[in-house]
């Protein structure tokens, strides 16, 4: 644990329930670990657009990547920053009055300078950090990028300069004149869960000789 903070700054002091906010880094850096995918917004020709992409992060930096002519992470890279964002669902908070309602989540929304990470090495380490940040061990188990895989991405470091959280947990918060109601209220957490592995049908595993790797294994005893 350490005691950084990353805001809040210009962009990132939280307005609207403060109480809930968060600048400490290693929240904000374990937000951004669990999230399984994030929204980048940028202005592109003139407007703004946000998609839904998947990102790695590696101390303040947070990696990026696509096709070569990614028109959004062109843009990033143009304007030489971005907003990042990642939610966690973590469940329902149900108040006696649909005003109090809400869900539990976990977010983040971080600010950053954003270059192209140019050097073929450093763009391998990188996208083999995207490889363990969808299944943590998985890069060690599939076969090496080709030259020309690599030559086709696009690969782009946002270094973190400021950026918040902002966590809801907790019961459900009645106003005082509804909690004597006879109207359920309460929590309903909520969580990610994978069902069981679906095998390809082609190649050698058709022929049913090839292990559920140990990545998998790991990721489904992980979560019973
Ligand atoms: C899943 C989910 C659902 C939500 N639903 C609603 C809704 O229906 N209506 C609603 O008004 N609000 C909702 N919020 C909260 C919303 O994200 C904003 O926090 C809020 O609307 C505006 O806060 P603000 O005025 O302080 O933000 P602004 O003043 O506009 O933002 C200033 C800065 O505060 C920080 N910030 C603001 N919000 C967040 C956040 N959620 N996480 C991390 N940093 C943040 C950012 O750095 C931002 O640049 C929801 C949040 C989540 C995660």
């Amino acid at each position: 644990m350490s005691d950084e903070v990353l805001g809040p700054g210009p962009r990132t002091r939280v307005r609207r329930l403060p109480q809930k906010a968060s600048y400490d880094a290693d929240l904000i850096h374990a937000i951004l670990d669990e999230a399984h995918l994030c929204h980048v917004a940028a202005i592109v020709n003139g407007r703004a657009v946000t998609l839904p992409t998947l990102h790695a992060r590696e101390g303040r930096a947070i990696y990026l990547h696509g096709s070569q002519s990614n028109a959004l992470l062109r843009a990033v890279v143009e304007s030489g920053e971005a907003c990042l964002t990642v939610t966690l669902y973590d469940g329902l908070r149900l108040a006696r009055s649909g005003f109090e309602s809400s869900i539990a989540y976990r977010s983040v929304v971080a600010y950053g300078a954003a270059t192209i990470v140019e050097d073929d090495e450093e763009k391998r380490r990188v996208l083999d950090l995207f490889v363990d940040a969808i299944l943590p061990g998985r890069a060690i188990e599939v076969r090496p990028m080709t030259d020309q895989e690599l030559r086709l991405t696009l690969v782009v470091r946002l270094s973190i300069d400021e950026a918040s959280a902002k966590v809801s947990s907790g019961p459900t918060e009645d106003v005082a004149g509804d909690l004597d109601l006879p109207i359920w209220s309460g929590t309903v957490p909520a969580r990610l869960w994978f069902d069981a592995p679906v095998p390809a049908r082609d190649g050698a595993m058709a022929e049913g000789d090839v292990d559920l790797p140990a990545s998998v294994q790991r990721l489904l005893g992980g979560q019973r």
